[in-house]
């Protein structure tokens, strides 16, 4: 899997492909990137890559001609190109999923009140928002759609790890306990330390159905009766 990754700040993404989990997944040929910066396609000397919008209001836009010809510049008009934007569709695991079986992924990150709406109509196949509040950097909302996305492909994290997470059923994921057995008086629950591996199972099951009526009901609402009763 590769991410292009379109913006005026590559040095906020570069850190996060040069740490951790996904260092090592591009040590290992994983996964690829490439951050291209859009300031490199600006046409004047001051390099501007935003301007006033029409109609009046406040803020600025990123401009049309540097974002296509660095759009340009990697046929993303070929590729799957995704902008995270407060007015997309509700980014969730299902889409993530989705991207995860795309061999490309271009990302453009918005600044500002946004990009030039020409941008959108010509190139981005998918409009994406991360959640229902505004952030200020297109690069973070990028970030989110990219660690999501990463963590599914082949090899990058253990099956294991992926499976009984929250959202992959609709539920919620049980609580997790680690070393040491008291912590400020609390303990760990006894059925984690029985051995016990079925009643394990159940406990944790009851868990992730008390979380997710508690925390989220709207999943709860669409979760079907069959899967609660296993
Ligand atoms: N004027 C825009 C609006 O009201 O929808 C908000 C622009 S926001 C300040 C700047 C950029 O941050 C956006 O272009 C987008 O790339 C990113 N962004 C902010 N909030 C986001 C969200 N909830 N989901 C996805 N991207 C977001």
């Amino acid at each position: 899997m590769k991410f292009t990754v379109l913006t005026l700040f590559p040095e906020i993404l570069e850190s996060f492909f040069n740490s951790s989990i996904m260092k090592k997944a591009v040590e290992k040929g994983l996964i690829e990137y490439n951050l291209v910066d859009i300031r490199d396609f600006a046409l004047d000397k001051h390099r501007t890559c935003d301007d006033a919008p029409y109609g009046g209001g406040a803020g600025m836009v990123l401009k049309a001609e540097p974002l296509a010809l660095a759009l340009d510049s990697v046929k993303a008009s070929v590729k799957r190109t995704v902008f995270p934007t407060p007015s997309g569709v509700r980014y969730t695991q299902k889409i993530a999923e989705e991207l995860s079986e795309e061999k490309e992924i271009v990302l453009i990150c918005g600044r500002y009140e946004g990009i030039d709406q020409r941008i959108i109509d010509l190139y981005v196949d998918d409009e994406v928002c991360i959640g229902d509040y505004v952030i200020s950097s297109g690069e973070i909302a990028s970030l989110v759609v990219i660690d999501s996305i990463y963590r599914l492909c082949d090899g990058v994290i253990t099956q294991e790890s992926l499976e009984e997470e929250s959202f992959q059923d609709t539920l919620l994921e049980y609580p997790h306990y680690t070393r040491p057995e008291v912590f400020r008086d609390q303990k760990v629950p006894d059925i984690l330390l029985s051995g016990h591996h079925a009643r394990i199972v159940e406990w944790r099951h009851g868990k992730r159905l008390e979380k997710t009526k508690k925390n989220r009901p709207d999943l709860w609402d669409g979760h079907d009766l069959d899967r609660r009763m296993k």
